[in-house]
C-alpha cells in the first residue's frame, strides 16, 4: 500500500491511509495528512448533483482512501448515514433564509450537532483500518471533549466490535443537556469522566496521556492501544469535506447558483476542523470563494487571520458556545502545513513557539495567503443573544448559539465588504442542545429546571423537540466520575482493567 499521508511537520514520516485512520496523530506530535490533495475532474459537480448524500460520501472518499473498496465506503455509508439514523433524508440539508442566504444544517443525527457528521463514519473506517493493518490489540479512543465531541463519539463507537471508548469532558463547560447526553450513554464498551477545569484542561491532559510511553506499555501488555476520535484525525476531517461538496451541489440542483460560480461560507469555529474541511473542498475544487471564520469572543483564530500573530496567551471565557470555547485550535496546524506552501520544517517550528511561549507570527508570504482565502470576526454573548432573537423573530427560523456566533460575523462582514455573494451559514447544533440560552435569548426568565426545559422550547416557538433528546427523559445516568488532570491515567487504567 502506498504511504501517501505524511506528518505536517515532517514530510519524511510517511504513513498509509489505513496507519494514518489508525494512529490519529503523527509519532512526531504533526498532524497526519494526504501527501497529494486530490481534485475533482471537472464534471465533478454535475455528477453529484444526481447523487444521495451516501453516494456523494463514496464519491468524495474514495479519491483519498487507498486500500479502500469503494464497496466497502459503500457500506460504509449506508451504516452511518441510512438505517433513519437521521432525522432528514437530505442528511445535510440546505435551508434558504433569502436570495443570498443558505444555511447548512449539520445537526439531524442521533446527537443534534454536527459532529455526528464525521463521527458516524470514523467508527467503521477505523475497525477496517485496523483489519486491514493487521492489528490484533483492541483499540481504546480516548476523547478530551468540549461538550458535543464526547456525546458523538459515544454515539458512534458504542458497541462497535473491538473498540473501547472513554470520553473525559471539563466540569466547567459544557450544558445541562449535553451532560446528561453523555453521563447516560448506553453501550458496554464505553466510559465517562468529569475533568476539573476547561476544556484545553481536558485536551491537554489527553495530549499527555497518548505521549506518555510507560502507559503505553502498560496497556500494550494488556492488549490494549490508545486512539483519538478527536477532530485531528484525518478520519474526522474527511467526511466533513463531504458536506461542503453536497451543500453545492444542492445550491447548483436548486438553480440558486449558476454552474462555476461561487459561494461563500460562514463557519462557527473552535478547532478548526469544520473550516478546514472547507478549505480541502476548495482546494479539491468545490467553486468556494470566502472562508469565513466565526468565532465567540474567545477570538484567537480572529486575532490571528488579521494580524498573523496567533497569541493564546489571554483570558480564558466560558461563553454561550461552549463547543468553541477553545485557545488552541489544533486543526489550525494542517492549514499551516498548506498556506506555508507545505513546509514541515515552518510548521514544526511555529508549533514550537506555540508549546513554548503560547504564541508565533507567521511570516509575510502566509499572512497574505490566510487573508486572500479567510475573513474573521467575532461574537460575543450579548451579540449572540441579540442574533438568536432576531433570526427568530425576523425569520422565524430558531437556531443555537454557535450558529448565531456565525449569522453575526456574516451580518458584519457583508457590512465591511460589501460582498454579496451567496452565503452559506453552517449550522453546527440544534438549538435544543442549548436551550437556557435560547430561551434567555428570547426574553423567558423562568426556566423549567431539567429536561422538562426541552418541552419548555417547544411551548415557546411551536418548534418540535428532536427525538434524540426527548428520549433522554427515559435513560438513567450510568457516569459520575470526576477527577482532575493529573488523575486522568488512572482512570485510563481503571477503564481497561
Ligand atoms: C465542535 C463544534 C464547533 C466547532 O467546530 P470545529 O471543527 O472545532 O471548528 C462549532 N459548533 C458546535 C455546535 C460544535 O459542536
Amino acid at each position: 500500500m502506498t504511504m501517501n499521508y505524511l506528518s505536517t511537520r515532517n514530510k519524511d514520516l510517511r504513513m498509509s491511509a489505513p496507519q494514518a485512520i489508525a494512529k490519529g496523530l503523527a509519532p512526531d506530535g504533526g498532524l497526519l495528512t494526504p501527501a497529494v490533495l486530490p481534485r475533482l475532474p471537472a464534471s465533478a459537480v454535475e455528477t453529484m448533483k444526481e447523487m444521495s448524500y451516501q453516494q456523494r460520501v463514496v464519491y468524495i472518499m474514495n479519491s483519498f482512501l487507498e486500500g479502500f473498496a469503494a464497496s466497502e465506503l459503500t457500506a460504509y455509508a449506508a451504516e452511518a448515514y441510512g438505517g433513519g439514523k437521521f432525522s432528514s433524508e437530505d442528511i445535510a440539508p440546505v435551508v434558504k433564509l433569502d436570495d443570498s442566504t443558505y444555511c447548512l444544517e449539520l445537526w439531524h443525527g442521533p446527537t443534534c450537532a454536527f459532529k455526528d457528521m464525521a463521527l458516524q463514519v470514523l467508527p467503521h473506517l477505523l475497525t477496517a483500518s485496523l483489519e486491514k493493518n493487521d492489528e490484533k490489540k483492541t483499540v481504546c479512543i480516548l476523547v478530551a471533549t468540549s461538550g458535543d465531541t464526547g456525546k458523538a463519539a459515544l454515539e458512534g463507537f458504542r458497541n462497535v466490535d473491538k473498540t473501547r471508548i472513554l470520553v473525559f469532558y471539563p466540569k466547567d463547560g459544557v450544558s445541562e443537556i449535553q451532560e446528561l447526553q453523555m453521563v447516560t450513554q448506553e453501550g458496554g464498551n464505553v466510559g465517562v469522566c468529569s475533568v476539573e477545569g476547561n476544556f484545553d484542561d481536558a485536551q491537554t491532559g489527553v495530549k499527555a496521556l497518548f505521549s506518555d510511553e510507560t502507559l503505553a506499555a502498560e496497556l500494550a501488555e494488556r492488549g490494549y492501544f490508545l486512539s483519538s476520535a478527536n477532530s485531528i484525525n484525518w478520519g474526522r476531517v474527511l467526511p466533513q469535506i463531504v458536506y461542503y461538496a453536497s451543500a453545492y451541489c444542492d445550491l447548483l440542483k436548486a438553480g440558486a447558483v449558476a454552474k462555476g460560480q461561487t459561494v461563500n461560507v460562514c463557519v462557527p469555529t473552535g478547532n478548526f476542523g469544520n473550516i478546514l474541511a472547507a478549505y480541502y473542498a476548495k482546494a479539491m475544487g468545490i467553486p468556494i470563494s470566502r472562508l469565513i471564520c466565526a468565532s465567540n469572543q474567545n477570538n484567537v483564530l480572529t486575532d490571528f487571520i488579521n494580524t498573523g500573530t496567533y497569541d493564546r496567551n489571554r483570558t480564558f471565557y466560558n461563553t454561550l458556545s461552549p463547543s468553541m470555547d477553545i485557545l488552541i485550535s489544533s486543526n489550525l496546524e494542517r492549514m499551516l502545513f498548506e498556506l506555508s506552501g507545505r513546509d514541515d520544517k515552518l510548521v514544526r517550528e511555529y508549533m514550537s513557539q506555540l508549546a513554548q511561549y503560547g504564541s508565533y507570527r507567521v511570516d509575510s508570504s502566509i499572512r497574505t495567503k490566510l487573508r486572500k482565502e479567510f475573513s474573521a470576526g467575532c461574537c460575543d454573548d450579548q451579540q449572540t443573544k441579540a442574533m438568536i432573537a432576531r433570526m427568530w423573530s425576523e425569520r422565524n427560523y430558531l437556531i443555537d448559539p454557535h450558529t448565531a456566533v456565525a449569522f453575526h460575523v456574516l451580518e458584519e462582514y457583508r457590512e465591511e465588504s460589501g460582498d454579496d455573494t451567496p452565503t452559506v451559514v453552517v449550522s453546527t447544533a440544534s438549538p435544543f442542545k442549548f436551550c437556557d440560552s435560547v430561551l434567555n435569548a428570547l426574553g423567558v426568565r423562568e426556566h423549567k429546571v431539567g429536561l422538562e426545559i426541552l418541552d419548555q422550547l417547544t411551548e415557546v416557538t411551536g418548534v418540535p423537540t428532536p427525538a434524540p433528546l426527548a428520549r433522554l427523559k427515559k435513560r438513567r445516568r450510568r457516569f459520575d466520575g470526576a477527577v482532575d488532570k493529573a488523575a486522568m491515567k488512572g482512570s485510563v487504567l481503571d477503564f481497561l482493567k
